[in-house]
Protein backbone atom coordinates (compact mmCIF):
# COMPACT_ATOMS: atom_id res chain seq x y z
CA UNK A 1 0.00 0.00 0.00
CA UNK A 2 1.12 3.58 -0.58
CA UNK A 3 0.58 6.47 1.85
CA UNK A 4 -1.53 8.08 -0.03
CA UNK A 5 -4.72 9.02 2.29
CA UNK A 6 -7.28 7.87 -0.86
CA UNK A 7 -7.16 7.64 -4.26
CA UNK A 8 -10.71 8.27 -4.50
CA UNK A 9 -11.95 11.50 -5.69
CA UNK A 10 -15.40 13.02 -6.20
CA UNK A 11 -15.83 17.06 -6.84
CA UNK A 12 -13.13 17.24 -4.93
CA UNK A 13 -10.83 15.63 -1.81
CA UNK A 14 -13.05 13.98 0.80
CA UNK A 15 -12.13 14.84 4.74
CA UNK A 16 -15.56 12.84 5.81
CA UNK A 17 -15.43 10.61 8.24
CA UNK A 18 -16.39 6.77 7.38
CA UNK A 19 -20.10 5.35 7.66
CA UNK A 20 -20.31 2.55 9.43
CA UNK A 21 -24.02 1.57 9.40
CA UNK A 22 -27.32 3.62 9.18
CA UNK A 23 -30.74 3.36 10.99
CA UNK A 24 -34.07 4.96 10.29
CA UNK A 25 -33.26 8.67 10.48
CA UNK A 26 -29.76 8.14 11.98
CA UNK A 27 -26.33 7.48 10.34
CA UNK A 28 -23.78 6.26 12.34
CA UNK A 29 -19.67 6.81 12.02
CA UNK A 30 -16.86 4.72 12.66
CA UNK A 31 -16.17 6.67 15.93
CA UNK A 32 -19.39 5.53 16.85
CA UNK A 33 -20.80 9.09 16.57
CA UNK A 34 -24.63 9.64 15.77
CA UNK A 35 -25.68 12.09 12.94
CA UNK A 36 -29.37 13.19 12.18
CA UNK A 37 -29.93 12.52 8.63
CA UNK A 38 -31.72 16.18 7.97
CA UNK A 39 -31.20 16.08 4.43
CA UNK A 40 -31.75 12.25 3.27
CA UNK A 41 -28.56 12.28 2.43
CA UNK A 42 -29.10 14.74 -1.07
CA UNK A 43 -33.26 14.14 -0.75
CA UNK A 44 -32.96 10.26 -1.43
CA UNK A 45 -33.25 8.31 1.96
CA UNK A 46 -37.61 8.67 1.96
CA UNK A 47 -37.84 5.62 4.18
CA UNK A 48 -35.17 6.48 6.13
CA UNK A 49 -32.17 3.86 6.40
CA UNK A 50 -31.87 0.16 6.96
CA UNK A 51 -35.20 -0.65 7.13
CA UNK A 52 -35.29 -4.99 8.15
CA UNK A 53 -38.05 -5.76 6.02
CA UNK A 54 -36.61 -3.52 2.85
CA UNK A 55 -33.68 -5.31 3.46
CA UNK A 56 -35.23 -8.48 3.54
CA UNK A 57 -37.16 -8.48 0.20
CA UNK A 58 -34.09 -7.06 -1.18
CA UNK A 59 -31.69 -10.26 0.19
CA UNK A 60 -35.01 -12.83 -1.08
CA UNK A 61 -34.61 -11.27 -4.90
CA UNK A 62 -30.63 -11.38 -4.69
CA UNK A 63 -30.90 -15.40 -4.06
CA UNK A 64 -33.30 -15.69 -6.96
CA UNK A 65 -30.75 -13.64 -9.38
CA UNK A 66 -29.31 -10.66 -9.19
CA UNK A 67 -29.14 -9.17 -12.68
CA UNK A 68 -31.06 -10.77 -15.80
CA UNK A 69 -31.01 -8.68 -19.21
CA UNK A 70 -34.11 -6.99 -20.16
CA UNK A 71 -34.10 -7.79 -23.81
CA UNK A 72 -33.34 -11.87 -22.49
CA UNK A 73 -35.87 -11.47 -19.71
CA UNK A 74 -38.52 -10.02 -18.26
CA UNK A 75 -38.90 -9.96 -14.60
CA UNK A 76 -41.38 -10.13 -12.06
CA UNK A 77 -39.75 -7.02 -9.73
CA UNK A 78 -39.24 -4.87 -12.61
CA UNK A 79 -42.83 -5.30 -13.71
CA UNK A 80 -44.42 -5.40 -10.66
CA UNK A 81 -42.88 -1.98 -9.60
CA UNK A 82 -44.08 -0.56 -12.94
CA UNK A 83 -47.81 -1.65 -12.09
CA UNK A 84 -47.45 0.23 -8.53
CA UNK A 85 -46.11 2.78 -10.07
CA UNK A 86 -48.30 3.54 -12.48
CA UNK A 87 -51.41 3.31 -9.66
CA UNK A 88 -49.93 5.87 -8.08
CA UNK A 89 -49.76 8.31 -10.70
CA UNK A 90 -52.65 10.08 -11.97
CA UNK A 91 -54.85 8.96 -14.42
CA UNK A 92 -53.18 9.29 -18.05
CA UNK A 93 -49.75 8.01 -16.96
CA UNK A 94 -49.66 4.80 -17.63
CA UNK A 95 -45.98 3.54 -19.62
CA UNK A 96 -42.89 2.93 -17.34
CA UNK A 97 -39.23 3.30 -18.43
CA UNK A 98 -36.35 2.24 -16.08
CA UNK A 99 -33.22 4.54 -15.36
CA UNK A 100 -30.13 4.27 -12.37
CA UNK A 101 -30.19 7.64 -11.91
CA UNK A 102 -31.76 11.26 -12.21
CA UNK A 103 -30.23 12.40 -14.82
CA UNK A 104 -30.51 9.55 -17.05
CA UNK A 105 -34.49 9.23 -16.35
CA UNK A 106 -34.19 13.65 -17.14
CA UNK A 107 -32.32 12.29 -20.10
CA UNK A 108 -34.76 9.77 -21.31
CA UNK A 109 -37.67 11.97 -20.47
CA UNK A 110 -36.18 14.56 -23.20
CA UNK A 111 -35.34 11.41 -25.81
CA UNK A 112 -38.85 10.41 -25.49
CA UNK A 113 -40.43 13.44 -26.43
CA UNK A 114 -38.39 13.90 -29.58
CA UNK A 115 -39.17 10.54 -30.65
CA UNK A 116 -42.67 11.10 -30.05
CA UNK A 117 -42.57 14.81 -31.88
CA UNK A 118 -41.04 12.70 -34.68
CA UNK A 119 -44.09 10.57 -34.69
CA UNK A 120 -46.39 13.14 -34.96
CA UNK A 121 -44.23 14.71 -38.49
CA UNK A 122 -43.03 17.57 -36.44
CA UNK A 123 -38.84 16.54 -36.44
CA UNK A 124 -38.84 20.64 -36.58
CA UNK A 125 -39.36 20.12 -32.76
CA UNK A 126 -35.84 19.83 -30.71
CA UNK A 127 -35.89 22.64 -28.42
CA UNK A 128 -35.96 22.42 -24.83
CA UNK A 129 -37.00 25.36 -22.05
CA UNK A 130 -36.10 24.63 -18.90
CA UNK A 131 -35.86 27.55 -15.76
CA UNK A 132 -32.69 29.68 -14.46
CA UNK A 133 -32.04 28.69 -11.53
CA UNK A 134 -32.70 24.96 -11.60
CA UNK A 135 -30.77 21.39 -11.28
CA UNK A 136 -31.32 18.86 -13.71
CA UNK A 137 -28.35 16.75 -13.91
CA UNK A 138 -24.94 17.10 -14.76
CA UNK A 139 -24.85 14.32 -17.76
CA UNK A 140 -24.26 16.33 -21.03
CA UNK A 141 -27.89 16.82 -22.05
CA UNK A 142 -29.05 17.52 -18.55
CA UNK A 143 -26.62 19.77 -17.49
CA UNK A 144 -27.84 21.91 -20.78
CA UNK A 145 -31.30 22.15 -19.36
CA UNK A 146 -30.03 22.61 -15.80
CA UNK A 147 -29.24 26.36 -14.69
CA UNK A 148 -26.78 27.05 -12.74
CA UNK A 149 -23.32 28.13 -13.50
CA UNK A 150 -20.56 26.95 -11.71
CA UNK A 151 -21.68 23.45 -13.25
CA UNK A 152 -22.53 24.72 -16.55
CA UNK A 153 -19.36 26.77 -16.95
CA UNK A 154 -16.55 24.86 -17.91
CA UNK A 155 -18.58 22.77 -20.85
CA UNK A 156 -20.23 25.80 -22.66
CA UNK A 157 -18.61 25.41 -25.80
CA UNK A 158 -20.36 22.08 -25.70
CA UNK A 159 -23.43 22.25 -24.73
CA UNK A 160 -26.49 23.11 -27.28
CA UNK A 161 -27.60 25.92 -25.31
CA UNK A 162 -31.27 25.45 -24.85
CA UNK A 163 -33.62 28.34 -23.43
CA UNK A 164 -34.19 29.47 -20.06
CA UNK A 165 -36.61 31.19 -18.57
CA UNK A 166 -36.43 32.50 -15.15
CA UNK A 167 -37.28 30.53 -12.11
CA UNK A 168 -40.71 32.32 -10.26
CA UNK A 169 -38.70 33.34 -7.01
CA UNK A 170 -41.18 35.50 -6.15
CA UNK A 171 -39.54 35.96 -2.01
CA UNK A 172 -37.05 38.32 -4.29
CA UNK A 173 -39.80 40.42 -5.87
CA UNK A 174 -40.09 43.70 -4.88
CA UNK A 175 -43.06 44.92 -7.09
CA UNK A 176 -46.68 45.51 -5.73
CA UNK A 177 -48.72 42.40 -7.42
CA UNK A 178 -50.57 39.72 -5.17
CA UNK A 179 -48.75 36.72 -5.25
CA UNK A 180 -51.52 35.06 -7.51
CA UNK A 181 -50.32 37.72 -10.43
CA UNK A 182 -46.70 36.97 -9.58
CA UNK A 183 -47.37 33.64 -10.65
CA UNK A 184 -49.24 34.62 -14.19
CA UNK A 185 -46.41 37.00 -14.70
CA UNK A 186 -43.65 34.21 -14.46
CA UNK A 187 -45.95 31.89 -16.26
CA UNK A 188 -46.38 34.53 -19.62
CA UNK A 189 -42.72 34.69 -19.68
CA UNK A 190 -43.08 30.83 -20.72
CA UNK A 191 -45.49 32.05 -23.22
CA UNK A 192 -43.14 34.87 -24.22
CA UNK A 193 -40.39 32.70 -25.00
CA UNK A 194 -42.02 29.99 -26.73
CA UNK A 195 -43.37 32.45 -29.17
CA UNK A 196 -39.52 34.08 -29.62
CA UNK A 197 -38.28 30.48 -30.64
CA UNK A 198 -40.72 30.08 -32.73
CA UNK A 199 -43.47 27.38 -31.35
CA UNK A 200 -43.49 24.95 -33.73
CA UNK A 201 -39.45 24.43 -32.80
CA UNK A 202 -40.20 24.06 -29.57
CA UNK A 203 -40.47 20.50 -28.02
CA UNK A 204 -40.55 20.40 -24.32
CA UNK A 205 -40.52 22.57 -21.09
CA UNK A 206 -38.95 21.00 -17.97
CA UNK A 207 -39.47 22.27 -14.80
CA UNK A 208 -38.75 21.12 -11.23
CA UNK A 209 -42.39 21.33 -9.24
CA UNK A 210 -40.60 22.60 -6.57
CA UNK A 211 -37.18 23.75 -6.74
CA UNK A 212 -34.42 21.57 -5.05
CA UNK A 213 -30.72 21.72 -4.88
CA UNK A 214 -30.13 25.49 -6.74
CA UNK A 215 -33.35 27.19 -5.75
CA UNK A 216 -33.85 26.16 -2.18
CA UNK A 217 -36.90 24.41 -1.98
CA UNK A 218 -39.12 27.19 -4.04
CA UNK A 219 -42.50 26.88 -4.63
CA UNK A 220 -44.15 28.95 -7.30
CA UNK A 221 -47.48 30.92 -6.49
CA UNK A 222 -50.35 28.09 -7.13
CA UNK A 223 -51.64 30.52 -10.33
CA UNK A 224 -48.62 29.21 -11.49
CA UNK A 225 -49.04 25.61 -12.52
CA UNK A 226 -52.43 25.64 -14.24
CA UNK A 227 -50.96 28.60 -16.28
CA UNK A 228 -47.91 26.74 -17.79
CA UNK A 229 -50.30 23.48 -18.33
CA UNK A 230 -52.39 25.98 -20.92
CA UNK A 231 -49.24 27.15 -22.02
CA UNK A 232 -47.78 24.28 -22.91
CA UNK A 233 -51.07 22.80 -24.46
CA UNK A 234 -51.56 25.87 -26.29
CA UNK A 235 -48.45 25.30 -27.97
CA UNK A 236 -48.74 21.51 -28.39
CA UNK A 237 -45.35 21.93 -26.29
CA UNK A 238 -44.97 18.46 -23.67
CA UNK A 239 -44.97 19.50 -20.14
CA UNK A 240 -41.90 17.45 -18.09
CA UNK A 241 -41.90 17.55 -14.61
CA UNK A 242 -38.44 16.93 -13.25
CA UNK A 243 -39.90 15.14 -9.74
CA UNK A 244 -36.21 13.40 -9.55
CA UNK A 245 -36.65 15.08 -5.70
CA UNK A 246 -40.10 16.07 -5.54
CA UNK A 247 -41.59 12.50 -6.01
CA UNK A 248 -42.17 9.57 -4.21
CA UNK A 249 -43.54 11.44 -1.40
CA UNK A 250 -41.12 14.03 -0.85
CA UNK A 251 -43.78 16.90 -0.64
CA UNK A 252 -46.50 15.63 1.25
CA UNK A 253 -48.39 13.87 -2.03
CA UNK A 254 -46.58 11.28 -3.90
CA UNK A 255 -45.73 13.89 -6.97
CA UNK A 256 -45.88 17.16 -6.52
CA UNK A 257 -47.73 17.98 -9.33
CA UNK A 258 -50.82 16.16 -7.06
CA UNK A 259 -50.67 19.92 -5.15
CA UNK A 260 -52.08 21.74 -7.99
CA UNK A 261 -54.01 18.65 -10.09
CA UNK A 262 -51.72 18.95 -12.73
CA UNK A 263 -51.01 15.56 -15.03
CA UNK A 264 -47.61 16.68 -16.57
CA UNK A 265 -47.07 14.81 -20.12
CA UNK A 266 -44.07 12.84 -18.68
CA UNK A 267 -42.85 12.37 -15.49
CA UNK A 268 -38.92 11.79 -14.35
CA UNK A 269 -38.04 10.19 -10.75
CA UNK A 270 -35.47 8.92 -8.85
CA UNK A 271 -33.72 9.81 -5.34
CA UNK A 272 -36.68 8.58 -2.97
CA UNK A 273 -37.75 6.44 -5.53
CA UNK A 274 -35.11 4.04 -4.73
CA UNK A 275 -34.63 5.79 -1.67
CA UNK A 276 -31.11 4.64 -1.17
CA UNK A 277 -31.98 1.03 -1.29
CA UNK A 278 -30.46 0.90 -5.35
CA UNK A 279 -29.91 3.03 -7.35
CA UNK A 280 -33.35 3.45 -9.48
CA UNK A 281 -35.05 6.02 -11.76
CA UNK A 282 -38.23 6.03 -13.94
CA UNK A 283 -39.79 7.97 -16.36
CA UNK A 284 -43.55 7.73 -16.36
CA UNK A 285 -45.26 9.12 -19.63
CA UNK A 286 -49.27 8.23 -21.18
CA UNK A 287 -49.21 5.12 -23.92
CA UNK A 288 -50.86 8.33 -25.71
CA UNK A 289 -46.80 9.14 -25.97
CA UNK A 290 -45.35 6.02 -26.22
CA UNK A 291 -47.46 3.14 -28.19
CA UNK A 292 -46.68 5.72 -31.47
CA UNK A 293 -42.54 5.70 -30.46
CA UNK A 294 -43.16 1.57 -30.12
CA UNK A 295 -44.90 1.81 -33.25
CA UNK A 296 -42.63 3.36 -35.13
CA UNK A 297 -40.42 1.50 -34.51
CA UNK A 298 -39.21 1.71 -30.47
CA UNK A 299 -37.04 3.80 -27.97
CA UNK A 300 -33.90 4.60 -29.53
CA UNK A 301 -32.79 4.33 -25.95
CA UNK A 302 -31.74 2.11 -22.84
CA UNK A 303 -29.29 2.02 -20.22
CA UNK A 304 -27.53 -1.55 -19.33
CA UNK A 305 -28.53 -1.81 -16.13
CA UNK A 306 -32.59 -0.55 -16.85
CA UNK A 307 -35.24 -2.11 -14.99
CA UNK A 308 -32.38 -4.96 -13.74
CA UNK A 309 -34.57 -7.25 -11.38
CA UNK A 310 -32.21 -6.46 -8.08
CA UNK A 311 -33.35 -2.67 -8.46
CA UNK A 312 -36.88 -2.57 -8.78
CA UNK A 313 -36.96 -5.73 -6.05
CA UNK A 314 -35.86 -2.44 -3.87
CA UNK A 315 -38.11 0.33 -5.72
CA UNK A 316 -41.19 -1.80 -4.70
CA UNK A 317 -40.27 -2.47 -1.59
CA UNK A 318 -39.89 1.36 -0.65
CA UNK A 319 -42.51 1.45 -2.35
CA UNK A 320 -44.61 -1.28 -0.16
CA UNK A 321 -43.15 0.52 2.90
CA UNK A 322 -44.29 4.04 2.23
CA UNK A 323 -47.85 2.79 1.85
CA UNK A 324 -48.08 0.30 4.91
CA UNK A 325 -46.19 3.24 7.12
CA UNK A 326 -48.89 6.07 5.53
CA UNK A 327 -45.41 7.95 4.90
CA UNK A 328 -46.89 10.44 1.89
CA UNK A 329 -49.10 11.39 4.90
CA UNK A 330 -46.70 11.56 7.45
CA UNK A 331 -44.96 13.91 5.33
CA UNK A 332 -47.56 16.29 4.78
CA UNK A 333 -48.04 16.38 8.55
CA UNK A 334 -44.74 16.85 9.65
CA UNK A 335 -43.96 19.08 7.29
CA UNK A 336 -46.13 21.44 8.87
CA UNK A 337 -44.43 20.80 12.37
CA UNK A 338 -40.64 21.36 10.22
CA UNK A 339 -42.20 24.50 8.62
CA UNK A 340 -43.41 26.40 11.81
CA UNK A 341 -40.00 25.23 13.36
CA UNK A 342 -37.83 26.87 10.75
CA UNK A 343 -40.36 29.95 10.60
CA UNK A 344 -40.02 30.30 14.31
CA UNK A 345 -35.73 30.88 13.93
CA UNK A 346 -37.01 34.57 11.48
CA UNK A 347 -38.08 36.20 15.33
CA UNK A 348 -34.56 35.36 16.47
CA UNK A 349 -32.34 35.57 13.52
CA UNK A 350 -33.19 38.32 11.31
CA UNK A 351 -30.64 37.02 8.74
CA UNK A 352 -32.66 34.80 7.77
CA UNK A 353 -34.82 36.10 4.75
CA UNK A 354 -37.31 33.48 3.86
CA UNK A 355 -38.46 29.72 4.85
CA UNK A 356 -39.92 28.24 2.81
CA UNK A 357 -41.00 24.74 0.60
CA UNK A 358 -43.88 21.88 0.74
CA UNK A 359 -44.16 18.89 3.09
CA UNK A 360 -40.48 17.60 3.88
CA UNK A 361 -38.67 19.48 1.43
CA UNK A 362 -38.43 22.58 3.48
CA UNK A 363 -35.34 25.60 3.15
CA UNK A 364 -34.30 28.58 4.49
CA UNK A 365 -32.10 31.25 3.26
CA UNK A 366 -29.87 33.92 4.50
CA UNK A 367 -30.12 37.52 3.92
CA UNK A 368 -28.23 40.70 5.02
CA UNK A 369 -31.37 42.50 4.46
CA UNK A 370 -34.65 41.37 4.95
CA UNK A 371 -35.94 43.96 2.83
CA UNK A 372 -33.86 44.23 -0.14
CA UNK A 373 -32.87 40.43 0.68
CA UNK A 374 -29.21 41.01 -0.10
CA UNK A 375 -27.29 38.14 0.48
CA UNK A 376 -24.99 37.42 3.00
CA UNK A 377 -20.89 38.49 2.39
CA UNK A 378 -19.77 35.92 -0.02
CA UNK A 379 -16.33 35.71 2.76
CA UNK A 380 -18.63 34.91 5.63
CA UNK A 381 -18.83 31.18 3.31
CA UNK A 382 -21.85 31.31 5.76
CA UNK A 383 -23.33 27.50 3.10
CA UNK A 384 -20.37 25.84 4.14
CA UNK A 385 -19.94 27.17 7.68
CA UNK A 386 -23.34 26.16 8.74
CA UNK A 387 -23.16 23.06 7.15
CA UNK A 388 -20.13 22.54 8.81
CA UNK A 389 -21.15 23.41 12.66
CA UNK A 390 -24.27 21.23 12.22
CA UNK A 391 -22.10 18.30 11.22
CA UNK A 392 -19.69 19.01 14.12
CA UNK A 393 -23.37 19.27 16.62
CA UNK A 394 -24.24 15.24 14.69
CA UNK A 395 -27.00 17.04 12.05
CA UNK A 396 -26.58 16.83 8.51
CA UNK A 397 -28.02 19.71 6.31
CA UNK A 398 -27.38 20.63 2.74
CA UNK A 399 -26.65 24.19 1.16
CA UNK A 400 -25.65 25.89 -1.60
CA UNK A 401 -25.19 29.43 -2.49
CA UNK A 402 -25.92 29.96 -6.05
CA UNK A 403 -24.75 32.52 -8.22
CA UNK A 404 -27.28 34.81 -9.86
CA UNK A 405 -31.28 34.30 -10.50
CA UNK A 406 -31.56 33.87 -6.69
CA UNK A 407 -30.10 35.57 -4.12
CA UNK A 408 -27.25 33.45 -1.45
CA UNK A 409 -27.02 30.90 1.01
CA UNK A 410 -29.60 28.67 0.97
CA UNK A 411 -29.71 25.35 3.49
CA UNK A 412 -32.36 21.86 2.67
CA UNK A 413 -34.03 20.51 5.74
CA UNK A 414 -35.49 17.19 4.02
CA UNK A 415 -34.99 14.34 7.11
CA UNK A 416 -36.32 10.68 6.00
CA UNK A 417 -40.46 10.82 5.81
CA UNK A 418 -40.39 8.58 8.58
CA UNK A 419 -39.16 11.24 11.17
CA UNK A 420 -41.53 11.33 14.45
CA UNK A 421 -42.59 15.20 15.67
CA UNK A 422 -39.77 14.62 18.92
CA UNK A 423 -37.45 13.85 16.27
CA UNK A 424 -37.85 16.97 14.77
CA UNK A 425 -38.02 18.66 18.02
CA UNK A 426 -34.47 17.20 18.39
CA UNK A 427 -32.89 17.76 15.42
CA UNK A 428 -34.24 21.40 15.66
CA UNK A 429 -32.14 21.94 18.43
CA UNK A 430 -29.14 20.98 17.14
CA UNK A 431 -30.29 23.46 14.13
CA UNK A 432 -30.47 26.47 16.49
CA UNK A 433 -27.55 25.73 18.19
CA UNK A 434 -25.31 25.91 14.96
CA UNK A 435 -27.22 28.98 13.68
CA UNK A 436 -26.59 30.48 17.03
CA UNK A 437 -23.22 29.65 16.96
CA UNK A 438 -22.61 30.78 13.38
CA UNK A 439 -24.30 34.21 14.26
CA UNK A 440 -21.69 34.46 17.01
CA UNK A 441 -18.36 33.71 14.78
CA UNK A 442 -19.75 35.67 11.73
CA UNK A 443 -20.49 38.51 14.10
CA UNK A 444 -24.26 38.93 12.77
CA UNK A 445 -27.10 40.10 15.51
CA UNK A 446 -29.75 38.23 16.98
CA UNK A 447 -33.15 39.12 18.35
CA UNK A 448 -33.88 38.93 22.30
N1 LIG B 1 -33.16 16.43 -11.27
C1 LIG B 1 -33.31 16.92 -10.03
C2 LIG B 1 -34.50 17.78 -9.71
C3 LIG B 1 -32.34 16.65 -9.04
O1 LIG B 1 -32.48 17.16 -7.82
C4 LIG B 1 -31.24 15.83 -9.38
C5 LIG B 1 -30.16 15.50 -8.37
N2 LIG B 1 -29.90 16.47 -7.44
C6 LIG B 1 -31.14 15.34 -10.69
C7 LIG B 1 -32.12 15.65 -11.60
C8 LIG B 1 -29.99 14.49 -11.13
O2 LIG B 1 -30.02 13.25 -10.47
P1 LIG B 1 -28.72 12.33 -10.39
O3 LIG B 1 -27.74 13.06 -9.54
O4 LIG B 1 -29.25 11.07 -9.74
O5 LIG B 1 -28.25 12.09 -11.76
Amino acid sequence: MSNEASYLFYQSRNPRPFLDRGEGIYLFDENGKRYIDGSSGAMVSNIGHSNPRVLAKIKAQMDRATFGYRLHFRTHPSEDLAAKTVSLMPAGLDRVFFVSGGSEAVESAVKLARQYALTQGQPQRYKVISRFPSYHGCTFGALDLTGYDPLREPFAPMLAGMPKVPAPATYLDRDNLTEEARGLKYAELLRDQIVQEGPENVLAFVMEPVGGASTGALVAPDSYYGRVREICDEFGVLLIYDEVMTGAGRTGKFLAAEHWGITPDIVAMSKGFGAGYAPLGAIVAGKRLVEPVLDAGGFQHGFTYAGNPLACAAGLAVLEEMEEQGLVENAARMGKVLMAELESLMERYPFIGDVRGKGLLTAFEFVSDRNTMAPLPVGLDAHTRLVELAYARGLIIYSRRTRGGTSGDHFLVAPPLIITEPQIRDMMAILRDAIEAFAQEAGLPVLE
